[in-house]
């Protein structure tokens, strides 16, 4: 298995859909496709190179990382930005198996 194609969606949460973290924070979460830790890192690219791809704001370009459980290195992509409730819900409809936005 080529470890370094090992892909997981990502989420970027900003505005009313942060509003149970600290706004300063500007993290891209995502489960590690090695181990299923929920993990998140900082994100890194600017909010302009987001482009709307069916219906979501979304960077299809990804970022690289390394989970902080298991080590392994994998690629957050596509990662979508959700600004409020109203997105986050159709996120988990279109993402339903990925369950990276908590319902509570
Ligand atoms: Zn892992």
């Amino acid at each position: 298995m080529d470890r370094r194609n090992v892909v997981t969606v990502g989420v970027r949460r900003t505005g009313w859909a942060a509003l149970d973290r600290d706004p300063q924070q500007d993290t891209v979460e995502f489960i590690c496709p090695h181990c299923g830790a929920r993990d998140k890192k900082n994100a890194r690219r600017e909010r302009a190179l987001y482009h709307f791809t069916d219906g979501f704001l979304q960077d299809l370009q990804g970022e690289v990382t390394q989970c902080h459980s298991c080590k392994q290195s994998l690629r957050v992509v596509p990662i979508v930005m959700l600004h409020d409730q109203d997105e986050t819900r159709r996120f988990e409809a279109v993402f339903s198996d990925e369950q990276l936005v908590t319902s509570n």
